[in-house]
């Protein structure tokens, strides 16, 4: 989920021409985003120069995210170590 964080936006029109969906609409030189056309894509966010345009994670989503995350560090800590292993046969 992202917004537009008004007071930031400029009406400088970028993230209207990046967007594909067609989701994102300049009015009075404010955007607005159409939420029934957005896909999430997240090229606004970046293409954005006032940085008026945030995403919105959820709490829940955060969390599950995290312990994503977490969960895959075991993993990552071994394959590093066994490159390391590989580095200093060599
Ligand atoms: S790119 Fe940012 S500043 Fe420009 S119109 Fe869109 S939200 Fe406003
Ligand atoms: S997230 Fe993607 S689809 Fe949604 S308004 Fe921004 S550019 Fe358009």
């Amino acid at each position: 989920m992202i917004y537009i964080e008004r007071r930031f936006c400029t009406g400088c029109r970028l993230c209207k021409k990046e967007c594909p969906s067609d989701a994102i609409k300049i009015i009075n030189y404010k955007a607005y985003i159409d939420y029934s056309k957005c896909s999430e894509c997240y090229r606004c966010v970046y293409v954005c120069p006032s940085s008026a345009i945030k995403r919105k994670t959820s709490t829940k989503a955060s969390k599950t995210q995290l312990k994503k995350d977490l969960s895959n560090i075991g993993d990552k800590v071994k394959e590093i170590k066994s490159s390391l292993d590989k580095i200093e046969k060599r």
